[in-house]
């Protein structure tokens, strides 16, 4: 591809000036220039110039003055300032408040002026790419969006209408299902419509900004027990929670935290356990909250303990379907507000999560 010539426009009141630099410099860039402000900016209107360059004595207005005029209307190009030194003051300012990328004085030396237009060609092209770049990072977020929302809504409600369907036959003896059809079709739907939450979950800790507001650990440990307790009511919740202080967090993290922690903690039972038990211990202190969720389940083995929190690990210890993907979302979130979390466990006889997330609230 041929490389495109560098435009410039150069903005003088006087004439000769103007000649004199078409002459240096007619047969390296392709050059407008104008004797009056009205005549730049038409040229400006007119044509996608790289490099503008303005004198600083003009009659009306001065070189800095026309810069600042035509910064917010044509950002694009880079601005350079012709100037005496007498003009230090207005200089200072005219960087300082970034009028201008440079300023060459006059009369200049051809190839100082020549080096400052190369500079801010380089630096209006870098802009532009960075433009560029960010416009198609903003489209490929908004597509991701649009998908994410689309896996949400359009793949998880037909799931939830089979789920629906295979509930109505089971209960209307639609059919004879002596072979357990039924349960495998729910099982499965469960595990995919799991896997999409999971999915959502991990989109959503990765891309949103923390929220604070201010966190009831009664309440919020209550609902996840409430959502989560249904999968066993043989299992027993022994919820203790201390708080006498105000709390502030980000709540859509804290639930995917306790939500994975518990639904684990259920999922990972023992399946000959008379009393299945969760404990889940919270203290809330001025500076942080402390978190324990203990259970007797199956336990992990110490090889995998250091693991668990990889993304897609899965232990094949037990039969329970699962993405691997859970404890990674609880790390992730975890270290998102600031908080950590470790484990313990004795294979065999249960496993203990031990976290602390910092108390944002500022009384
Ligand atoms: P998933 O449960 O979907 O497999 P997780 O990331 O939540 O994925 O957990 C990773 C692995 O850690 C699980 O496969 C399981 O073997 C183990 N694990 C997690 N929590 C517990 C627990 N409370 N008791 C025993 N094993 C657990």
């Amino acid at each position: 591809m041929k490389e495109e010539r560098i435009r410039i426009l150069y903005l003088d009141d006087e004439a000769n000036n103007l000649n004199a630099f078409r002459a240096s410099f007619r047969r390296d860039y392709e050059i407008y220039t104008a004797l009056t402000v009205s005549e730049a900016r038409h040229v400006l209107q007119e044509h996608a110039v790289h490099v503008v360059i303005a004198d600083q004595r003009m009659p009306g207005m001065t070189g800095v003055e026309f810069l600042d005029s035509i910064k917010d209307e044509y950002s694009a190009p880079v601005r350079i300032l012709l100037t005496g030194y007498t003009d230090f003051e207005a200089l200072v300012n005219a960087i300082n408040k970034g009028q201008i990328f440079r300023y060459i004085k006059k009369p200049w030396d051809e190839i100082e002026l020549k080096n400052a237009i190369g500079n801010a060609h380089e630096l209006y092209m870098a802009r532009k790419e960075l433009r560029e770049k960010m416009e198609e990072l903003e489209k490929t977020n908004s597509e991701l969006n649009r998908f994410i929302y689309s896996i949400s809504h359009d793949l998880r409600s037909p799931l939830m209408s089979v789920l629906g369907i295979v509930n109505l036959a089971r209960m209307e003896h639609a059919l004879v299902d002596a072979n357990g059809y039924f349960d495998m079709i729910e099982t499965s739907i469960t595990r995919l419509d799991g896997f999409i939450q999971k999915m959502i979950e991990y989109y959503k800790n990765s891309r949103l900004e923390s929220e604070w507001e201010e966190i009831d650990f009664q309440a919020l440990i209550r609902e996840t027990v409430e959502t989560f307790g249904h999968q066993d009511p043989q299992m027993i919740f022994d919820v203790e929670v201390n708080q006498d202080t105000v709390f502030a967090g980000d709540a859509f993290r804290i639930t995917v935290v306790l939500n994975n922690l518990i639904s684990n903690a259920v999922k990972y039972r023992k399946p000959q356990e008379a009393q299945p038990r969760v404990k889940i211990t919270a203290n809330v202190y001025p500076g942080y909250a402390s978190l324990v969720i203990e259970d007797n389940g199956i336990g992990i083995l110490s090889d995998h303990l250091d693991h668990i929190f990889d993304m897609f690990f899965r232990t094949r210890n037990n039969n329970q379907p699962g993405t691997g993907i859970g404890l990674y979302i609880v790390k992730e979130a975890l270290s998102h507000i600031g908080g950590n979390i470790a484990v313990s466990s004795v294979y065999g006889e249960g496993a203990k999560f031990e976290l602390t997330i910092p108390n944002h609230s500022a009384a």
